[in-house]
């Protein structure tokens, strides 16, 4: 088929809008009639910086991000931040209570009494409900050794096993001056979305709050965020911002010198900590604009011209988005729960993610058959991409940003018709 004849769902990556793409085909031959394509122009060219600093600049308008954060263009994907946020956070949290306890790096008493302070209070918090922050857990464990991990609640424990839901708030246990507390604000595999900011991490009245991290890379510019209240965002762009090949990192600048430094190499291994490699470290990448070494400026302008469209299409910006995204979802679950004889929504209600629809599909006593035949079916009339993660199984739709609410509407025309068929 062509593109024009398919609606297309999957989880990522994700369609990008064909005006950009080819407007991006003439850029990739001869970019702004230099006679070289984007992907050939020098990172350290004036246009690359030119680049660079506008994707930022409009990201930072669509989501409202206040000045005293600092936005990063990095490589790795979603997972090279699992890494790198536990990295860059537990340095933080030991550069901040080497200060706080007034010890001196040079002394190798004081050196040991932040040993000891490390040992017993470093403790890195995750909220597991999903298999996104179950890897990301799983990495910090790795790297940091369990004695140093607080799985904060895991919903596998309520589902018997399974995912689908997050535990109530009364349930978490954080820890009292964690390093950072993770989250994956939309569970792109399973469907659970965090419907908004954990009232149990907000700031108190004194804007001081716990050290929030949070996951967006399924859910990002999808809805209006509080930036403020989070000390890390991060996203790969692959699902509602560009190709694959860049993760953006919105990192609030106290993280950053000159208020924060991280500790030096030779003071990490004395404490018996470990040291990220020089690409994950935020203060190299931000130091240098994330022009450490060579980014993907091709990817970077990719991302621009998106953001650009998502200004010029929605004058209140990510609020447009955030109703338009809204109404598709609400489209396919009301198509959904219309015929609960037929399908049935695996997360719990309270919270299903709005980007990705997950169900099953029965006609009968063979699921299988009847999803087998559910995907057949959509397929033929151009709607794609919906089989569910290899792990989970039945039907996975990914409503991201560049599925128009006409795919939506199509979808649950087809969802409704198949029902009664
Ligand atoms: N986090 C979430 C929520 C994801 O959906 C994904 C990938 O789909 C990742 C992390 C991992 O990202 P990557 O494949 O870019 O490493």
């Amino acid at each position: 088929p062509s593109r024009s004849e398919i609606t297309y769902f999957g989880a990522g990556p994700a369609l990008l809008p064909t005006e950009v793409l080819e407007d991006a085909a003439k850029a990739l031959i001869n970019y702004q009639d230099t006679g070289l394509g984007i992907a050939e122009h020098s990172h350290r060219s004036q246009l690359a910086t030119d680049i660079i600093n506008k994707a930022k600049a409009d990201l930072a308008s669509c989501l409202d991000v206040p000045e005293d954060y600092e936005i990063l263009f990095m490589h790795g994907g979603g997972t090279g931040e699992f890494s790198a946020t536990a990295y860059n956070f537990a340095g933080a949290w030991v550069a901040n209570k080497q200060k706080e306890l007034g010890l001196d790096s040079t002394k190798p008493e004081d050196v040991q009494k932040l040993k000891e302070v490390v040992n017993k209070d470093l403790k890195l918090d995750y909220l597991v409900t999903g298999g996104w922050s179950q890897k990301a857990s799983a990495e910090a464990e790795r790297l940091f050794g369990a004695e140093h991990v607080n799985i904060v609640a895991d919903s596998r424990k309520e589902n018997g096993g399974k995912f689908g839901s997050i535990p109530d708030e009364s349930s978490w246990n954080l820890s009292k001056d964690a390093a950072l507390v993770y989250y994956c604000a939309n569970e792109t595999v399973d469907g659970v979305e965090f419907p908004a900011f954990p009232k149990a991490l907000e700031p108190g009245p004194d804007g001081k709050g716990p050290i929030v991290i949070a996951d967006m890379s399924s859910n990002i510019l999808t809805q209006k965020i509080p930036v403020k209240n989070f000390s890390a965002i991060f996203f790969g762009a692959q699902k509602n911002l560009g190709p694959t090949g860049i993760t953006v990192v919105i990192l609030k600048k106290s993280f950053l010198p000159p208020v924060t430094s991280q500790p030096s190499p030779a003071l990490m291994r004395k404490l018996g900590l470990p040291i990220p490699p020089i690409i994950l470290q935020y203060e190299t990448i931000a130091k240098n604009n994330s022009l450490y070494n060579t980014l993907s400026i091709f990817d970077v302008y990719i991302i621009g011209q998106v953001l650009q469209r998502m200004l010029k299409t929605y004058p209140d910006k990510v609020a447009g988005q955030q109703a338009v995204t809204d109404k598709k979802a609400q489209l396919v679950y009301d198509a959904i729960e219309a015929y609960p004889d037929v399908y049935r929504v695996i997360p719990a209600k309270a919270t299903r993610s709005r980007v990705n629809v997950c169900f099953r599909v029965s006609k009968g006593d063979d699921v299988d058959a009847a999803e087998k035949a559910f995907l057949a079916q959509g397929t033929a009339q151009g709607l794609t991409g919906l089989k569910g993660h290899r792990s989970l199984g039945g039907i996975r739709a990914s409503l991201y940003n560049s599925v128009p609410l006409e795919g939506a509407e199509k979808l649950a025309k087809f969802i409704r018709d198949f029902a009664t068929s």
